[in-house]
Order: C-alpha cells, then sequence, then structure tokens
C-alpha cells in the first residue's frame, strides 16, 4: 500500500512538472512565432527588388503570404478577399478536441481563422484515435488540448491558437465566449451543452452545435441573432437558443455515449468539418437563411442520407435569451442535468452486499472450484450443473470483442421472453453460483434482478452479481482483458 501511495505521489509530481514545462513550451513558441511575424513584410520582403515603375497595389489588409496561401478560398465570389479578410480577424473557440472538434479545428486552423481558443481538461486514450485525428500515438495520456494545439501549429503558423486545459465552469464560461465572434460545441456531455447554450445567449455569440453517436449526427446553429452580425443592424434574433430547443434536459436512457454506445469515425468526422463551414459563414456575416439557423441537419451514415427538420421556433418566454428581461443568470449545471452524470460517475445499487462479489473474489472462487473439479474428474465424477455459471449481460458486439472464458451471453435488451425462460431454467437447473457481469457493474444488477423476480425463492441465492463488472476484472485479476 505504502508503495502505491508514494508512486500515486511521484506521478502526480511528475504530472505537475510536466504541465509547468508545457506552459513554458507554448510560451516559448507564441514568442518565436510572434519573433518570426515581425520580420515579415508583405511588399518589401521580396527576395530580389528590381527597379520597376508600377509598384504592387494590395487592395485590402490583406499581405502577400495571406492572398497567396489563402488564395484557392479568396477565389470564390463566396468569399472572396473581403471574407478572407473576416475569416482573418476573427476569434473562434472550439469547446472539446475530440472526434467533432478535430477535424473542425483543423478546416477553421487552415482556412485562416485569426485566433483559435482549443477547451478540452481530458487526456489522449488510446480509444479516442480512431476518429480524433489531430492526436497520435505519441500523445497519448497528453492534454488533448496542447496535443490539438501542436497539431494545428503544424498546420498554420500564422495564426494564434490557444490551448485552454480546463472545464468550462459557469465561473470562467463567460470570460471565454463574450470574447469570440463564433463558439463550437464540439463536447459530449449536456450539462456542457447547457452551459455554452445559455452562455453563448448571453454573450450574443453564435453557437455552432454538433453532435455524433454510433452512426448518426447531428448540425446545428443556436443563439443566431442578427445584432452579431453587422449586415442586419435592424433584425434582432433570428433563431431558437439550446433551452428553446430544449428546455430541460433529456432522460438518461436517451442520452448515448460513444464511450457506451460506440461511434463510427468518419461521422464526427464529417459534422465536425460542417460545423467549420457553419463558423467560416456566420464569421463571414453569412444571413441566417444561408445558415443552419432554426434547422437541423441529421446525417445517417448507413444509407448516406442527409435531412433536415425544422426546429421549434425561438421561445420568446426562454430564461435565456428572452430579450424583455435582459437578466439572466448561470446556473448549476451539473445539478439541473444530475440525471445524466457521466456513465463512469454513475453506479447502481440493487442487490444487496452478499450478493454482489468483488473481481478478487470471484478469480479465487474459480480457481478454487477448478482445483476441487480436477479431484472430481479423477474420481470420473462428471455433471456439468456443478460448475458456477458465468452470465455475461453485455451486446453480442462486445461478447464477441472480448470475454471471460466459459461464460454465456444474454444480452440485457433480449432478457425477455423465451430467452429469459431458458435462462432462468439454466438458473434452476445449477447446483452451484451464477454470476451476472457486465462492462461496469450496472446492467448486471438489473439483469440479475430480473431473474431473482421470476426464478422461484429457493434459487435467489444463487444468484450474484461481479461489482463493477469486467473493468474490475480487468483491473485488479487478469490485466490481459482489454478495458474499452
Ligand atoms: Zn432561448
Amino acid at each position: 500500500m505504502e508503495r502505491i501511495d508514494t508512486l500515486e505521489e511521484e506521478i502526480a509530481e511528475l504530472r505537475n512538472t510536466l504541465l509547468a514545462k508545457e506552459k513554458e513550451l507554448i510560451r516559448l513558441k507564441k514568442k518565436w512565432a510572434d519573433s518570426q511575424r515581425k520580420h515579415i513584410d508583405p511588399v518589401n520582403d521580396l527576395p530580389f527588388k528590381m527597379n520597376f515603375n508600377h509598384s504592387t497595389k494590395l487592395r485590402g489588409k490583406l499581405p502577400k503570404w495571406a492572398i497567396e496561401r489563402y488564395s484557392r478560398q479568396i477565389l470564390l465570389p463566396e468569399i472572396g478577399i473581403q471574407g478572407q479578410e473576416r475569416i482573418c480577424a476573427s476569434r473562434v473557440a472550439v469547446v472539446g478536441v475530440g472526434g467533432l472538434g478535430c477535424p473542425a479545428a483543423a478546416y477553421l486552423a487552415a482556412a485562416g481563422i485569426g485566433d483559435i481558443v482549443l477547451v478540452d481538461h481530458d487526456r489522449v486514450a488510446v480509444s479516442n484515435l480512431h476518429r480524433q485525428i489531430l492526436h497520435t500515438e505519441e500523445d497519448l495520456d497528453t492534454n488533448k488540448s496542447m496535443s490539438a494545439t501542436e497539431s494545428l501549429r503544424k498546420i498554420n503558423s500564422r495564426i494564434n491558437i490557444t490551448p485552454y486545459h480546463r472545464t468550462l465552469t459557469t465561473e470562467n464560461v463567460m470570460g471565454l465566449v463574450a470574447r469570440c465572434n463564433v463558439v463550437l460545441d464540439c463536447s459530449d456531455n449536456v450539462a456542457t451543452r447547457y452551459l455554452l447554450g445559455d452562455a453563448c445567449a448571453l454573450a450574443k455569440t453564435v453557437l455552432v452545435s454538433g453532435s455524433a453517436l454510433k452512426m448518426e449526427g447531428q448540425l446545428t446553429v443556436y443563439s443566431y441573432r442578427a445584432e452579431n452580425n453587422k449586415n442586419e443592424k435592424d433584425l434582432s434574433y433570428r433563431g431558437p437558443c439550446y433551452r428553446c430547443v430544449f428546455p430541460t434536459p433529456p432522460p438518461l436512457e436517451a442520452v448515448g455515449s460513444c464511450s457506451a454506445n460506440g461511434v463510427a469515425g468518419p461521422v464526427p468526422g464529417m459534422i465536425g468539418c460542417l460545423q467549420a463551414m457553419e463558423a467560416l459563414k456566420v464569421v463571414m456575416g453569412y444571413p441566417y437563411e444561408k445558415l443552419m439557423v432554426g434547422r437541423m441537419l441529421i446525417f445517417d451514415a448507413e444509407d448516406m442520407s442527409f435531412r433536415t427538420v425544422k426546429l421549434r421556433p425561438r421561445n420568446p418566454e426562454c430564461r435565456s435569451c428572452s430579450t424583455t428581461d435582459n437578466f439572466m443568470e448561470l446556473m448549476d449545471y451539473d445539478n439541473f442535468c444530475s440525471e445524466q452524470k457521466r456513465e463512469e460517475e454513475f453506479e447502481l445499487k440493487l442487490l444487496p452486499d452478499e450478493q454482489r462479489i468483488s473481481a478478487q473474489d470471484l478469480a479465487i472462487f474459480l480457481n478454487q472450484h477448478q482445483r476441487q473439479m480436477g479431484y472430481e474428474k479423477r474420481k470420473k465424477r462428471k455433471d456439468k450443473n456443478t460448475h458456477p455459471l458465468l452470465v455475461d449481460v453485455r451486446s453480442a458486439e462486445e461478447y464477441k470483442m472480448c470475454s471471460i472464458d466459459g461464460s454465456v451471453n444474454y444480452p440485457i435488451n433480449e432478457l425477455s421472453g423465451e430467452k429469459l425462460e431458458s435462462l432462468l431454467e439454466m438458473v434452476r437447473a445449477r447446483n452451484n453460483d451464477v454470476i451476472f457481469m457486465c462492462r461496469r457493474g450496472n446492467d448486471s444488477q438489473i439483469a440479475a434482478t430480473t431473474v431473482i423476480d421470476a426464478v422461484g425463492a429457493q434459487h435467489i441465492g444463487k444468484v450474484k452479481e461481479l461489482r463493477g463488472g469486467l473493468h474490475e476484472w480487468a483491473r485488479h485479476v487478469d490485466h490481459y482483458f482489454p478495458v474499452y
């Protein structure tokens, strides 16, 4: 135990040193980039000078290098020199540098957004790499905001990129969104969505919101106000804010997550690119009719279909964006969205302690049983029903990915009718413990309870559950078991 404490302390200290060094690196890189910029004179720094009667006239604020660099988009009448000037002069925040944030930030940086702020409190994990394309294997366990910043600097060293390795809170969110022309919501949880939605409504900052799960992605633009748009000063609100559309958080079971439900990498890739496109159009001053205002784009990768649905209109009584009352306060979002606590923190307690077994105890129990079986085998007694029964209730896909040897798969979603009946028969016939297991130890309790309710009083004592699920098994017993 002492060794563990010492190691944990040492690691914490190393993390702090790493953070300090990363900060110093950012400071030095910024200083270096600034010094480089000063030396570039767009007109006079040509490789050679000729005696030339006609001097070049640049008809805007863009220097030679910018015209050359961004020429392929400046050529478009929809962007042009004026659009590029606006792009170069704008500041955009990307909240969440994951599956959506990575492609979005990459295109914003490449297009020349002058100032990009990357917000993420998380670190790069190996399961992120299939979709979060700014992070590489070398970046594992480093700050996502920092890792993405380094990748973006390689794409475009002419722009400012600021990593912000923090969780957004009511205290720091206004300072961020009020300074930005557009905010991209690339986050993965409902509390952050409400926090950003309210803060953007209050600060009159346009919010380009994206989401992606499984094979489906969504995109819309919230809090679009014409005051923000210099071309249409006389008009005011043009679209709903996040809270106009979603006044209350959806129930827990309606909110999925990439870690629980999975996601195909190109889906957030696609939505992130579209978020970047909308953000560019907003900073160029496109009118609301041309933006995803009051509408939501739904992309289904399974049949490659794009649909657009109309969103409910702005609610004039909305507490977040109502004009009648200019005073609006940010609230306690974790409390407001308490139903949606991150699944890692969420722990059910359905079964009494004596029916829950730890991973270590299960390993000891199975080992003892195996030794006993060796003895029985020598005595030539064979009865399958004396084995403990391991029931894995994860989905068939997860079970195929990895499972404990000898377990059977009864996905929790299919636990009814004939399937449930066949499981009940197995439990009744078994002369040993029946241990339910899942990924984190919540579904297994639900499944065990379903069986306890139907199996008959004399069999209830056999039903047990692996506390903490296969994650605990991987942590304490079998380090070769994949954690996902
Ligand atoms: Zn509203």
